[in-house]
């Protein structure tokens, strides 16, 4: 039964589908967001918040002079080339393009950044990060939403499109368990996030290899990519994936910045804080998100450090990518822990030995992770002492050092394969986990024009129907840090600006 019409219907309250729900609000549409979770903000809203652009107030006030092409061409240096060579390299032109003004309309409603920071190979700084993370945007894209009279409805899960003839003209929906229909008389934009917690689609596009690794956000489920495919869309590079990636396992706590305020005076005041906070108060609080989020370094299993599983023993060769996380998956709980001895210990104390890294704003040392994540790092002069204080069965670890320091001293071939084995001869010992393999996002998503409009395999537009963010990924390669933060913001507010005079496809 239909029992609701509205202009615009948005599928998903992460950050594009705020930013695209805001937008077409502010073109005079009447928008309804539909949530499946019980709170807006998906990856959007667990997210660091760089959002990376050229061209901004905030270069030109730090005196840098940048260009929209430079960082074009630099955007095309963080991928290998294989990856690299399948990006729709004119519509990330295109996006590039916008993603300063985007940053302006951001600041419109009272988000505060800082920065620029540097990313090499970035030419220039070009990585701007929100106050105080990235639930920012998504309050204060909820308080814009509200001010236009727009409706966002939780636990609100959309599990068709309705089409007639060619049009997409709603959406099916289950409402806190009750079954709905819903018409757009404009449009339908997907805004759903990605997959990375989709194992079907993941093997299926991946390869079955890769099925049991999961997605940090445990909700990428991909309904969006499922429903643009149900309904003619064509999909892209759907097997490019952000990871896998060795991750700390997140803090069971929630962080104090989601307590910080987030948009409006009280966070113009926190962002100017930020802006004049000493260096060594900016790094502390750098710290504290990178040892939440930030991988540990491959260079730490290059030193010797090894991975045992929950029985005590290694399972892989460490050093190598993606074979490890593949491995890591298969383990008992999907997780691992890193031992360092105590040569190990003294080496990721001090520059340029660090454990993650937010690079060029901050590093984290052995020190960092025993004060800031406790839950994920012990250290103690005794290898019994360690087991014990993370279950690990300590005479099959000390069976597993014995073999490779064993190997070490004799050069022999190290086992699973790996170049070099290093001796762990002494404390004090180092235990870091558990870490387990996750995507940080999947890359694949519809293939749509410059008006976000979502076309189907011959290249043609699906009436009434758009995609942003992760589901509107066409084909472009967003490695580095920030840019896909800035195209969730930037897809959501174009496609709200073209949804209120589509005038039919415009291929970039
Ligand atoms: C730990 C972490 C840190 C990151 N940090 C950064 C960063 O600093 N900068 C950067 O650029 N990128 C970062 N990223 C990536 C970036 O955050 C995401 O790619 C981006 O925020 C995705 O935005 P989105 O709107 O496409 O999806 P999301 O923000 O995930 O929003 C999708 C929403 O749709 C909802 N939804 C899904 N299916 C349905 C359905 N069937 N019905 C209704 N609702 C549905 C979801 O619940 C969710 O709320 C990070 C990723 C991770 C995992």
């Amino acid at each position: 039964m239909t029992d609701l019409e509205t202009d615009v219907i948005v599928v998903g309250a992460g950050g594009s589908g705020l930013a695209a729900a805001v937008s077409a609000a502010e073109h005079g549409a009447s928008v309804i967001v539909l949530e499946k979770r019980e709170q807006p903000g998906g990856t959007t809203g667990i997210a660091v918040g760089s959002y990376t652009a050229a061209k901004t107030r905030q270069q030109r006030a730090a005196g840098i002079e940048d260009d929209v092409n430079a960082h074009a061409e630099d955007a095309g240096k963080f991928a290998d080339s294989t990856i690299e060579a399948r990006n729709n390299e004119p519509l990330r032109a295109y996006f590039l393009d916008q993603a300063a003004d985007t940053l302006e309309w951001l600041q419109s409603f009272g988000l505060s950044f800082v920065g620029p920071h540097p990313e090499p190979p970035n030419r220039v700084p070009r990585m701007h990060n929100v106050v105080p993370g990235g639930h920012a945007y998504v309050a204060a894209l909820q308080h814009a939403l509200r001010q236009h009279q727009g409706k966002l409805i939780c636990q609100a899960s959309v599990t068709h499109l309705l089409q007639e003839a060619d049009r997409v003209t709603g959406v099916a929906v289950n409402i806190a368990g009750e079954p709905r229909e819903i018409r757009a008389r404009y449009g339908v934009i997907l805004a759903a996030g990605d997959y990375a917690n989709n194992h079907q689609l993941i093997a299926e596009h991946k390869g079955t290899a890769y099925r049991d690794i999961e997605g940090i956000n445990p909700h990428a489920t991909g309904e969006g990519h499922q429903l643009a495919a149900a309904a003619g869309g064509q999909l892209v590079n759907m097997d490019v994936t952000y990871g896998p990636e060795l991750r700390f396992i997140a803090p069971d706590k929630t962080s104090k910045r989601q307590g910080l305020p987030t948009h409006g005076r009280s966070a113009r005041l926190l962002g100017a804080i930020a802006k004049r906070a000493p260096k060594w108060l900016t790094r502390r609080m750098a710290k504290r998100l990178l040892v939440t989020w930030q991988h540990p370094e491959n260079a730490l299993f290059d030193d010797g450090a090894i991975l045992l599983n929950e029985q005590g023993t290694r399972f892989v060769d460490e050093t190598r990518w993606p074979d490890r996380e593949i491995a890591l998956a298969q383990q008992s709980n999907k997780q691992a822990y890193i031992l360092l001895d105590g040569e190990l210990h003294q080496r990721y104390s001090a520059w340029p030995h660090f454990i993650s890294t937010a690079p060029d704003i901050a590093y984290a040392y052995v020190a960092d992770y025993l004060r800031l994540r406790p839950d994920v790092a012990i250290r103690n002069p005794g290898l019994r002492e360690v087991c014990r204080q993370r279950n690990l069965p300590t005479t099959a670890v000390e069976n597993t050092l014995r073999t490779l320091n064993a190997t070490a001293k004799r050069n022999a071939p190290c086992p699973y394969g790996r170049a070099v084995c290093r001796e762990l001869q002494s404390g004090p010992w180092v235990l870091l986990g558990p870490v387990k393999a996750y995507f940080t996002t999947t890359e694949g998503g519809a293939r749509i024009n410059r008006q976000m409009q979502v076309l189907d395999a011959d290249g043609q537009v699906i009436s009434g129907l758009y995609a942003v963010g992760q589901n509107g990924l066409s084909g472009m390669v967003l490695f580095g840090h920030g840019l896909h933060i800035a195209w969730a913001m930037t897809s959501g507010r174009l496609a709200g600006t073209h949804i209120m005079h589509a005038t039919g496809p415009q291929h970039p």
